[in-house]
């Protein structure tokens, strides 16, 4: 069957954070029905040079869009292709969606080790990012998962890659930022599902210097382990928290139960409904009640609940999306940073002396714990992996340059894909690899045809 494609000739793009703003082309494919890419090459592309694969656009980074960049949108391309009950291996198109992969799974008892904790994300997304999940020290990130996957790129075809054949390729897209070509599908090695429930426990924190070894110890015992942290506290108080440890349960659960409660399909969230509704709320003042309220609830209950595996791999979906709508039109930034275990308190007390000198809601300070070695520009590495959200203001603002500020004085590791704004010198710092990754790369494109403003910023 051939393909249509609509192709919007102007199209004003804006990362998920607010924080960039471009003005490029869309190409939409009409039908489901894609099976070669050369279609898109043909029909919609001849004749352009700069292009770039989308997912669902839920990077904070600009890297699906760019100023006279053209967007091949992947999210019609959802199909399960194939599963081998022998190997556990799944093919899946890369437009899938982890809420189409998980339903697909929990109907024959299996799941994905490893996931980012939102349904609308797509397997695209996931390898061009090579994101973690809820337990990187245990299970590592994305790409331990991926058997192998294939490639477009059109002065190549349509090539497999794999750890036993292309493995350059393969290596250089699993972390890639989709800037060697169009993933089209991936075989992933699947897991069978100990049980369809967990169960969650909170652990009060009261000393946040204390979370390195507690999130280790959590992170090794345990399925998944994330803590949560009140920075809007002063004094003594600053940093407390809870930590929230899940756990499949073991006694046996009829699988039948679980495969009854689908995720949906469709997921509101996405980089122009978020800043639909320009509220723009968080204040100290109201992130210091909303912490104190939600602090409180969590730290005195802990008595341990009973959960269903969707509700724990992708947590709280309904109030995220009204958390991230809460910032407005302006944003919000994130800061997701590999701290260094022997880093860590210097780093947490930095930060307090910052937040006690500035006005400034940090509606979100989170940690988990890393382990691996960092290679090309993957976000990985030993240490504990802190997440900080706040709004996109002047404070907002300048706080980010003191963090890379902190990034170069510490040796910190940043997620390039949750800052749209990292500069340059911050990435060549902290990411040793940088030129390599770069050389690789222009000597596998040497046209340079997949590029994003993000790829621009970075100079790659
Ligand atoms: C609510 C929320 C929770 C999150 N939780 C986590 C988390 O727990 N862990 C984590 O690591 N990250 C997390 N993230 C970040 C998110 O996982 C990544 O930004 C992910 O890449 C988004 O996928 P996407 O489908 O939206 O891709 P997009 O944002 O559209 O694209 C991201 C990158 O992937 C490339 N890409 C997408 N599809 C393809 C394809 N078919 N071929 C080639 N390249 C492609 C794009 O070019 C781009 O470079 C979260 C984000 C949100 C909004």
């Amino acid at each position: 069957m051939i393909s249509t494609f609509v192709l919007d000739s102007q199209v004003d793009f804006v990362s998920f954070d607010g924080g960039v703003l471009a003005r490029g082309q869309l190409a939409k494919p009409s039908q489901s029905a894609l099976r070669e890419l050369s279609d898109i090459e043909e029909k919609v592309l001849s004749g352009k040079k700069a292009r770039i694969t989308r997912g669902a656009g839920l990077s904070c980074a600009a890297s699906n869009f760019g100023d006279g960049i053209t967007t091949v949108d992947n999210s019609r391309f959802t199909e399960i292709l194939e599963f081998d009950s022998e190997s556990g291996l799944l093919e899946v198109q890369a437009g899938s969606t982890l809420a189409h992969i998980h339903n697909y799974l929990s109907e024959i008892g299996r799941y994905l080790v490893v996931q980012p904790d939102y349904p609308a994300i797509t397997l695209g997304g996931c390898i061009a990012v090579d994101v973690h999940g809820k337990n990187q020290l245990k299970d590592g990130n994305f790409r331990h998962q991926v058997h192998s996957l294939k490639l477009f790129h059109p002065s190549r075809g349509i090539v497999s890659a794999s750890r036993a054949i292309n493995n350059d390729i393969f290596e250089l897209t699993c972390g890639g930022y989709g800037l060697t070509g169009h993933i089209i599908s991936a075989k992933l090695q699947t897991k069978a599902l100990p049980s369809p429930l967990m169960a969650l426990y909170r652990v009060p924190v009261d000393d946040i210097l204390t979370m390195p070894e507690l999130l280790v110890t959590a992170a090794e015992e345990c399925d998944y382990a994330v803590s949560w942290h009140d920075f809007s506290a002063r004094g003594a108080a600053f940093g407390r928290g809870f930590l929230l440890i899940g756990k499949f349960v073991s006694a046996q659960y009829d699988l039948r139960k679980a495969s009854k409660s689908a995720l949906p399909l469709y997921w509101p969230l996405d980089s122009h409904s978020r800043k639909g509704v320009d509220l723009a709320l968080y204040s100290l003042p109201f992130n210091r009640l909303v912490n104190v309220l939600y602090g409180g609830c969590n730290r005195f209950n802990t008595e341990p609940a009973l959960s269903a595996v969707k509700d724990c791999l992708f947590s709280d979906r309904k109030k995220r999306e009204l958390y991230y709508k809460m910032f407005g039109r302006a944003g919000f930034h994130e800061s997701e940073l590999i701290v260094p275990a022997e880093q860590f308190s210097l780093f947490i007390k930095s930060i307090e002396n910052w937040l006690d000198k500035n006005e400034l809601a940090v509606t979100l300070a989170s940690a988990k714990a890393f382990r691996g070695s960092q290679s090309l520009l993957r976000f990985e590495g030993e240490g504990v992996c802190f997440t900080l959200n706040f709004p996109r203001c002047a404070a907002g603002n300048s706080f980010m340059q003191y963090l890379d500020a902190l990034i170069l004085e510490l040796g910190l590791t940043p997620y390039i894909v949750r800052d749209s704004r990292l500069p340059l010198s911050v990435v060549t710092h902290a990411y040793p690899h940088y030129d390599d990754f770069k050389g690789r790369l222009r000597q596998y494109d040497r046209e340079r045809l997949y590029r994003s403003q993000l790829s621009n910023r970075l100079g790659l």
